[in-house]
């Protein structure tokens, strides 16, 4: 939710408890959320327990509360951070637990996403994370070339002198992103254009393949236009799409993400539905309505960006497909971006009861980050690692064969830390699985 300063409406302070002249509390309701005040955080501490970072390091500044100051004092009154100040704001996997939370309802998010336009502190940046930034805006010829890298790597053994580099400071973090190619890794190609399986189709819809989706999880997108195809649509892929920009706008360079924008607004002009699979890409293009304000455009030129899995349950066509029974356990993780941002992580559950059989739970302390966090995976091992660790021994307990997770940040990295264990079973999209169920 983008928020206008109070003061730039005139005012220096507010209080909930009055208003101001003619202007009322109720009045102000029309001028759109504003940046909260510090002080109208109680301190009440809710968040503070649920916050991954505080866990892994209870101190203050490692935890909403203290970070909500940190953010009034560079936002509001303009002072600097100093470095360890700095190093605790970056810390923040931005997961909108503790917006969520909060009894107060304090912007979070908003005062986060103000600190990092505006400059006041930068993430850290890895060689890696250029690597991911440069291949989210690099194009299919880049995801190409770096697909050829992959099967070269996986037949050259050169994971011993890869797991060496790893120990260096530049590729620190390295790991999640090497989980998944020692198994059988060759990206499936994604069609262009798939034709409804219907005598009469439905219309025609478009998937959003995102940047490293295109990379390690074309599977799921096989899946999305499996499904969408039976159920009655003509499904396009259509190649000059670009990353959702997210990766770019969590390190504070709107620029960037603002051209991600300008591609996907003109690769998609004449889609009637532009479908995503990855809640953390779907969170992103959910904000989009409000980043081209900025732009002086109008929500309405926006192609609607809607949910694989809201689109599914709301088709007819789904609920009349059969699938095969599968008798074994799934535990199901919810990814920030689908319980914070999307707030549709139920369907997951409600989706895959369609397979007979299937034994669905949770996983564990859901409200917890995995500390994936984009790229906080990648740039902080030390703090991601034992939140990672923390969602696979819950995994080991539950005794289930498949995680499942919506978000592909997430599945890299529970994925890094579910082979450290031995896990043997799969970590996959609920997409996925349906479309394997799929009676044909
Ligand atoms: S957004 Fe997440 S990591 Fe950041 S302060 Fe809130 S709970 Fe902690
Ligand atoms: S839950 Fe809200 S009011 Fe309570 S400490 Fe956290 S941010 Fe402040």
């Amino acid at each position: 939710m983008r928020c206008r300063h109070l003061n730039d409406f005139g005012f220096d302070s507010f209080s909930p408890d009055y208003g101001f002249g003619g202007l009322s509390l109720d009045n102000t309701q029309s001028l759109g959320p504003y940046i909260p005040d510090a002080q109208e955080c109680l301190s009440c501490g809710i968040c503070v327990g649920s916050c991954p970072t505080y866990r892994i390091r209870p101190e203050e500044n490692y935890g909403p509360r203290g970070r909500i100051r940190l953010l009034e004092k560079v936002v509001r009154r303009g002072e600097p951070l100093d470095a360890n100040e700095q190093t605790a704001l970056a810390a923040c996997t931005q997961c909108q637990t503790c917006e969520t939370l909060c009894p107060s309802k304090m912007a979070f998010s908003e005062l986060y996403r103000q600190a990092l336009e505006g400059d006041h502190f930068k993430p850290t940046r890895s060689l890696l994370v250029s690597w991911v930034l440069a291949l989210a805006m690099g194009g299919e010829k880049t995801r190409q070339r770096l697909n050829r890298s992959i099967r070269i790597y996986q037949r050259s053994g050169l994971s011993r002198l890869l797991a060496l580099l790893a120990r260096l400071p530049l590729l620190k973090g390295i790991q999640p992103l090497l989980a998944p190619l020692p198994v059988p890794h060759s990206p499936q190609p994604v069609a262009g254009f798939t034709q409804a399986q219907a005598e009469q189709p439905l219309g025609e819809v478009s998937v959003f393949t995102g940047c490293i989706a295109n990379l390690f999880d074309t599977a799921t997108h096989n899946a999305t236009i499996k499904l969408l195809s039976r159920i009655g649509y003509d499904v396009t892929v259509v190649e000059n799409q670009a990353c959702c920009g997210a990766a770019y706008a969590h390190n504070g360079e709107m620029s960037a993400a603002k051209s991600c924008l300008k591609q996907n607004l003109s690769a998609f002009a004449n889609s009637n539905a532009v479908i995503y699979n990855s809640s953390g890409c779907g969170a992103y293009l959910n904000d989009y309505s409000e980043l081209i304000a900025d732009e002086d455009k109008k929500p309405h030129e926006l192609p609607p960006f809607l949910d694989v899995l809201d689109y599914l349950e709301q088709s007819d066509g789904f609920h009349e497909l059969q699938f095969k029974p599968l008798p074994t356990q799934v535990v199901v993780h919810e990814p920030c971006s689908q319980r914070n941002a999307l707030k549709n992580q139920t369907l997951v559950y409600r989706l895959l009861e369609k397979i007979p059989g299937l034994r669905i739970e949770p996983l564990a302390d859901n409200q917890v980050c995995c500390g994936a966090g984009g790229t906080k995976m990648v740039t902080q091992p030390e703090l991601a690692n034992p939140m990672r660790d923390e969602k696979v021994a819950a995994l080991s307990s539950s005794g289930a064969d498949i995680l499942i997770t919506t978000n592909l940040t997430c599945a890299l990295h529970l994925t890094s830390g579910a082979r450290n264990t031995g896990f043997s079973g799969r970590v996959m999209h609920p997409v996925q699985l349906l479309a394997e169920q799929l009676i044909d």
